[in-house]
């Protein structure tokens, strides 16, 4: 059985910067991931990172305070403002190290980090790469990995976490091409699993973000925090929901409705297009509501006046894009867009060093919630929140790991993979009638009905009946086949009860805040009630389905204001 001091749950970008860290410390360290590292969803981001460097001259007086007021501003106030300020104040730090390691960031002609603006921002403070940020960090982090020896174990996927004696002791997982099923020990387990996108309709998420990380810690006893926040990206390509970056508004293209308006005069008169994400998505689908979209379901995001050499300069991965999959140039025509589910505030409940409230057990990047997006999360703080939540999170897993967190007791590991095993065979031997896929179908659009931009009371109990109902259906799974190796049927029959039953903690979330706050809008209830909720979501998990719990937000320095774009 391989033993690790840190055991890093995902090769993301913020599980890499995690397993840097703690070989920083001097302490070995490993990563698991259910896809090689460059594939992981972080390659995807497109428009940029957030850092307070001061090189645009619009942006020459910015400060840590001034990107922390901002991100509080943007989450509605639910952000906790000391997460928000450790991170706003290590924001430089972080990205220097990324370009000292290499990372090949767009540069302003006198040869600094070039920065464009984007939404909810007062200055051009997201440090991009054209539109491919990502893609570059993401190999930049894992140049490092290799460099500092970091074991990576790729196509592995975590089926549960071993808890024994309160703590966390490991991991068993599954490796998909074989079908060998392994225990992992571990000093400390660092979850990295980023977001749970999949569990909608309609998402600019990859398919490998399933959310199962969140459910792996949830159901060993780790309580998630804040789920109900789920963000809705405003442009996402009509059809295919690729996203659209925000890099686009941020560069000024134009929202446009049927009458070539540009309607976000109507919702946002001095932020315009850049006004955040959670007003621009409604805004969007309130033109679609109103009759003034196209064919009901998309407006147009204009690009043209832009001309096409700063397109090509600037965009061209989103130019790509929309040529590919929907055979729009933007130097030519404008693009398509619909709103889709984009990123997951909420997440596995963790202190500013990444530390859950389950012993052993920590969290970093998407599946986290520090927090510091609270009830909307501003572009370009996401990729920011992997380095510094990954470094925290990697410090503190070095430490505990040092200081023999984990008992290591074998016996709860070999009882845990037995279990494993005897699941994994239930399942191919299943004379269940029920297919994963058509149940994992009826969970996203439940939620994409029930539990989307507008919510109201009606739509979330019948989605969290909707959900309980598929949970009893989902005892009764079988694969489409028995095989050994690559049997992708076979993980899904083993993610869906989990999925289902962190949807269900979204809903039942969403339910029980009646209030509107950043992302989560009820029809019921418009107005944010600062009075009865002004604070964070916990949900446990018990036998009766999540149990819900009131968190007090910490607010240091600005007491909360109305929210005006
Ligand atoms: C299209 C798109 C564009 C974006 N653009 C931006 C942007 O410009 N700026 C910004 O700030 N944010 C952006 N975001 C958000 C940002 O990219 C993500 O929040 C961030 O990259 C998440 O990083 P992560 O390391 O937490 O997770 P990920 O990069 O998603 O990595 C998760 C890892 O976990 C692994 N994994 C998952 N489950 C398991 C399991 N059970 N067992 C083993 N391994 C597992 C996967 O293999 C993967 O390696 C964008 C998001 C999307 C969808």
């Amino acid at each position: 059985m391989p033993y690790h001091p840190v055991l890093v749950v995902g090769g993301g970008l913020a599980g890499l910067r995690a397993a840097l860290e703690a070989r920083f410390q001097g302490v070995e360290a490993a990563v698991l991931s259910l896809v090689h590292p460059l594939r992981s969803h972080s390659g995807a981001a497109q428009g940029g990172v957030n850092a307070p460097l001061g090189n645009s001259e619009e942006g020459k007086d910015d400060t840590p305070e001034r990107h922390a007021y901002e991100t509080v501003v943007g989450s509605d106030f639910l952000a906790d403002q000391d997460a928000v300020e450790a991170m706003t104040r290590e924001a430089t730090e972080r990205i220097f190290e990324l370009e000292h390691w290499g990372a090949p960031f767009s540069r302003t002609p006198q040869g600094k980090i070039a920065q464009r603006p984007f939404g909810g921002g007062a200055f051009p403070r997201t440090c991009y790469a054209a539109d491919r940020t990502g893609h570059y960090l993401l190999h930049t982090l894992y140049q490092q990995a290799l460099k500092y020896r970091v074991q990576v174990y790729i196509e592995w996927t975590a089926l549960s976490l071993v808890v024994a004696q309160g703590q966390v002791q490991g991991v068993v997982a599954l490796h998909l091409p074989s079908g060998e099923i392994e225990t992992f020990s571990a000093g400390a387990v660092v979850m990295a699993t980023g977001g749970a996108g999949r569990l909608y309709r309609k998402s600019t998420n990859a398919l490998i973000n399933t959310g199962h990380g969140l459910a792996l810690a949830y159901t060993a006893g780790a309580p998630l925090k804040d789920m109900e926040f789920i963000q809705f990206h405003p442009t996402s390509l009509y059809g295919s929901n690729i996203l659209i970056s925000e890099a686009a508004r941020g560069e000024r293209g134009y929202l446009l409705n049927n009458q070539g308006e540009r309607f976000m005069q109507r919702y946002a008169p001095r932020f315009m297009e850049l006004a955040p994400r959670d007003i621009v998505a409604r805004s969007v689908i309130t033109e679609l509501k109103e009759g003034r979209g196209f064919d009901g379901a998309y407006v147009l995001l204009d690009l043209r006046h832009l001309g096409a050499e700063r397109i090509l300069e600037r965009l061209p991965g989103i130019r790509e894009l929309a040529i590919s999959f929907a055979g729009v140039d933007p130097i030519e025509e404008p693009i398509p867009v619909e709103p889709a589910q984009h990123y997951t505030m909420g997440g596995i409940d963790c202190n500013t060093w990444g530390e859950s409230r389950l012993p052993g057990l920590l969290a970093c990047g998407e599946c986290a919630c520090v927090s510091v997006h609270g009830a909307n999360r501003l572009g370009g703080n996401s990729l920011l929140e992997t380095v510094v939540f990954g470094q925290r999170a990697g410090r503190r897993a070095a430490e505990l790991a040092r200081a023999g967190a984990s008992t290591s007791s074998e016996e709860p590991l070999k009882k845990a993979l037995e279990e494993a095993r005897t699941m994994i065979e239930g399942f191919k031997r299943s004379n269940g009638n029920e297919d994963p896929a058509s149940i994992r179908e009826e969970m996203r659009r439940a939620m994409w009905e029930g539990v989307g931009i507008f919510r109201e009371k009606e739509g979330l109990e019948g989605a969290v009946a909707r959900l309980q109902e598929l949970g009893e259906r989902a005892r009764r799974l079988r694969p489409a086949h028995g095989g050994q190796f690559f049997n992708q049927d076979l993980l899904r029959c083993w993610e869906l009860p989990g999925q289902l039953l962190v949807a269900e903690a979204i809903a039942g979330g969403a339910l029980r805040r009646e209030e509107s706050r950043g992302s989560h809008f009820r029809l019921d209830f418009p107005q944010r009630d600062d009075a009865r909720f002004l604070h964070h979501t916990l949900a446990h998990l018990t036998p009766e389905g999540p149990r819900f719990e009131p968190r007090d937000v910490a607010i240091t320095r600005w007491p909360p204001e109305v929210r005006k774009y």
